[in-house]
């Protein structure tokens, strides 16, 4: 039997299972029940590279690793298959809150990565549900009206109630059934409203058709989103009251800026190393980036984000990826020069650009939307919404900035490493550690092949 638990994180009997399994000297240690529950997981994938979660802290972890990765090429959804397992549900409600607490202490409510929670709950929600739908109709629909009814009175809710949830996005106002304000969910209801307009035709399957259970999944999983993003925001206000936060969420906190920041190598980063004509596309190396561009990826928490984005990262980002030997020549480019179709630009220059500004606190382009004419502005194609070949050469295509001007005007990026010593722009220290970084690869190489006697 399906617990209603392993969808709603926010029922009475969810908060009975962690005040039972969430005191926090227990969340670190290994569980055997967990470790057998995993084990025993019809289809999961078993193997050392897969770090299966033996903790309630590793199975959060893990949470956040799969919401990630299952955009990346490589992700097989069978190292995750225990997510699916509804006899998890004790330990899921119980990491579900670790999460977001991690979430709402170390990084802020209004953080890249509280978004991603919120998100990952809803993708969550969203395959159990899907899986669901193997039972029959019957219970599929009791188990989400139960479900529902844990939030909502589902015979009784008027749309102006649900004005936040429908403010997620995740439905139109639209297609919703309406009497005098009153949402129609349940079918009684329906047939009770419209019961003597249908005619010639199953009013079961109109039902369906006009709400029914998609109508029910919906609503379940955006009033869950909305509580979860509630629930971030309540602990980062009672954490502002903390002294010191408990070292277990700095802890799992640091853990999922380190999955963040794998996560994103594994989008971008360091495909094909090794060439160094840096007259043409190269991609990116991220682990060259310098200490102001990974501050700088990483978000912006405080003022300058809108100059941070827009006139220090956009130029550094499309460089580095279309052409990085800039400055080894005194001319103008296009972009269009080394990047014709513009593909590369509208699939990763751009992506990379808007998460860094995603990330920020609060995103940039929530209320400040007009900064994607900016980007594109920067990156030579005017002021204009869409990032198009016709509108090239209106505006110039901006050089990195040098670290004498970042210091000057934008001083918290810049925080120094020993590479940046005789550095004169971000660039340039990108050029040479990529360079250095190929050259410590081959003496190792060569190495081994001498510790081996070949
Ligand atoms: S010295 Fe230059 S490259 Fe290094 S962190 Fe500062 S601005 Fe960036």
């Amino acid at each position: 039997m399906i617990k209603t638990s392993f969808i709603n994180p926010f029922s009475s009997d969810a908060k009975e299972i962690v005040s039972n399994l969430g005191q926090i000297e227990n969340l670190d240690k290994e569980n055997e029940t967990l470790i057998t529950i995993i084990n025993y997981t019809r289809g999961q994938l078993f193997g050392h590279e897969m770090n299966l979660p033996k903790t309630l802290k590793q199975l959060a972890e893990k949470k956040f690793e799969w919401y990630l990765s299952k955009k990346s090429d490589k992700f097989n959804d069978k190292e995750y298959e225990y997510l699916f397992n509804p006899e998890i549900y004790e330990y899921d409600i119980v990491s579900f809150y670790l999460l977001c607490q991690a979430v709402a202490i170390g990084f802020g409510p209004d953080s890249r990565e509280a978004k991603q929670v919120v998100e990952l709950e809803r993708d969550l929600i969203d395959q159990r549900l899907e899986r669901l739908k193997a039972e029959p109709n019957d219970f599929q629909s009791n188990f989400l009206r139960t479900t529902l009814n844990q939030l909502i009175d589902t015979n009784n809710i008027y749309w102006t109630d649900l004005k936040d949830v429908i403010e997620m996005g995740e439905f139109d106002l639209n297609n919703l059934l309406l009497s005098k304000g009153r949402l129609i969910i349940e079918y009684e209801d329906f047939i009770e409203e419209y019961g003597e307009l249908i005619q010639h035709r199953d009013p079961r399957s109109m039902y369906e058709v006009t709400g029914g259970l998609d109508l029910k999944s919906n609503l379940l999983k955006s009033i869950i989103m909305l509580h979860t993003k509630q629930y971030i925001q309540t602990v980062a206000k009672m954490a502002e009251r903390m002294i010191e936060p408990n070292p277990l969420m700095d802890n799992l906190a640091e853990n999922l800026r380190n999955i963040q920041e794998k996560a994103q190598e594994q989008k971008y980063g360091s495909r094909g190393k090794g060439s160094f004509n840096d007259n043409q596309p190269v991609s990116y190396e991220m682990e060259a980036f310098p200490p102001c561009v990974r501050k700088c990826m990483q978000g912006i928490k405080s003022g300058g984000r809108n100059d941070a984005i827009v006139l220090f990262l956009t130029p550094f980002i499309s460089y580095a990826r279309l052409y990085p030997g800039i400055f080894s020549e005194d001319k103008n480019m296009k972009i269009s020069e080394v990047d014709p179709s513009l593909d590369i630009t509208l699939n990763e220059v751009i992506p990379m650009i808007y998460d860094a500004a995603e990330a920020c606190s609060p995103p940039l382009f929530k209320d400040q939307p007009q900064e994607k004419i900016n980007i594109n502005s920067k990156l030579g194609f005017g002021m204009h919404a869409d990032l198009k070949l016709d509108h090239e050469g209106e505006t110039q295509w901006y050089t990195p900035m040098s670290c004498e001007k970042i210091k000057l005007h934008m001083s918290s990026l810049c925080t120094p490493s020993v590479d940046c010593k005789k550095i004169g722009n971000p660039l340039t220290y990108y050029n040479r550690k990529r360079k250095l970084m190929k050259r410590n690869n081959n003496n190792n190489k060569g190495e081994q092949v001498n510790n081996n006697g070949n």
